[in-house]
């Protein structure tokens, strides 16, 4: 099933909860956040429903986030019911990784097959001025623990201008003896990223530059996946990652869309709307009904949500806070990222 620009629905990001424990000056930098009513929270048969009908259209790879995942009650379980779907090739987690030290052997039981962490910063003065809580060290614990059960991960790291910029080669001389793999993510003026400014983003084609004087040459690799990094081998063969939403944007490729925990379904990351699948599945809609809606919406999609920003000469955040105070849903924490 192909969109108007012929893309596949092949990836699904699943919101489990709109919770976090951190606030990342990037993502949740406000006091005070409006919260999806419990009630609307999809239950687990009730996303596992969902799912079935994603994978009867094409998709392959699902990937559980948040707000953070691992604030989800019995997450395991979730991933027992999703890891036996035989449609599935692939059920990744990305999580801040505060409590992934105690959960990851369960999950890896449970059916997941692979782990992203997202990380800032390695100094912990910088990550509490980051993220407001000083959490750095449960944070490199869990990603070892994920190193122990899993022999490698990816880690995630969002490049703000003046904040942490200046960590590129730690970030990955810290990722090489763990067997990680580095994504440098460009600052990007989503929806909850109220402190956004051009100025705060680190361009792809910089990041490369000084990563040029450091290293030496770095050898790009061809990647025939849509993955939105590109990747790249320094000289001694460690491969890192660039996902270059804001000053390069990847649309053309972008295969994915976005359940929230509330079952709203967004077709890009700045989609203004959402389908409420929650409320079709809970008024009983059959399977069938589910297919053809799905398939209505997929096939007319023509969002280049980051390319249409770029084209944009003045840009500032894209929602403005009192947008999101009434509606939620336009949170990057909501969408999961
Ligand atoms: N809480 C989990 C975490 O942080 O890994 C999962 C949800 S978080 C919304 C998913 C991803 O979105 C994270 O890797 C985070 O760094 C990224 N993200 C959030 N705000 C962003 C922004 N303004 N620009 C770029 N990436 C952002
Ligand atoms: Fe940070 Fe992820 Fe929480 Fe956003 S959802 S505040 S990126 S940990
Ligand atoms: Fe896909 Fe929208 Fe992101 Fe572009 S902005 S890559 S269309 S989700």
């Amino acid at each position: 099933m192909l969109d108007r620009l012929g893309r596949p629905l092949r990836n699904l990001r699943l919101s489990v909860t709109d919770r976090c424990n951190l606030r990342c000056q990037y993502c949740m930098p406000e006091a005070e956040y409006t919260w999806l009513p419990r009630e609307d929270v999809l239950h687990f048969e009730e996303i596992s429903t969902l799912v079935d009908v994603f994978i009867s259209l094409g998709v392959d790879h699902l990937r559980l986030t948040g707000g953070e995942p691992l604030l989800r009650r019995d997450l395991p379980s979730l991933v027992r019911m999703l890891s036996r779907k035989s449609g599935l090739r692939d059920l990744a987690i990305t999580s801040n990784g505060i409590l992934l030290a105690e959960a990851v052997d369960a999950l890896k039981a449970a059916g997941i097959t692979r782990v992203t962490v997202s990380l800032d910063t390695l100094r912990p003065d910088r990550f509490v001025a980051l993220a407001r809580v000083n959490e750095l060290a449960r944070v490199q614990q869990g990603i070892a623990a994920t190193v122990r059960a899993f022999g490698t991960l990816k880690i995630d790291t969002v490049v703000i201008n003046g904040v942490n910029d200046d960590e590129l080669v730690d970030l990955i001389e810290y990722a090489k003896p763990l067997h990680a793999e580095v994504r440098f993510i460009e600052y990007m003026d989503v929806g909850g990223a109220t402190n956004w400014s051009p100025e705060g983003v680190l361009p792809r084609a910089e990041m490369l530059a000084r990563l040029t004087r450091h290293y030496g040459s770095l050898e790009p690799l061809v990647d025939t996946s849509s993955a939105p990094a590109d990747r790249f081998r320094l000289p001694d063969g460690t491969v890192f990652g660039i996902i270059s939403s804001t000053t390069e944007p990847f649309c053309r490729s972008c295969d994915r869309s976005r359940l929230t925990a509330d079952g709203l379904w967004y077709l890009c990351l700045y989609a203004a709307h959402g389908l409420d699948l929650r409320g079709l599945l809970r008024r009983g809609a059959t399977a069938e009904e589910l297919r053809t809606v799905l398939t209505e919406r997929w096939t007319t999609r023509q969002d280049r949500g980051a390319e249409a920003r770029l084209a944009l000469g003045d840009r500032r955040a894209f929602v403005p806070l009192r947008a999101l105070k009434e509606n939620p849903h336009l949170e990057m924490h909501t969408r999961g990222g």
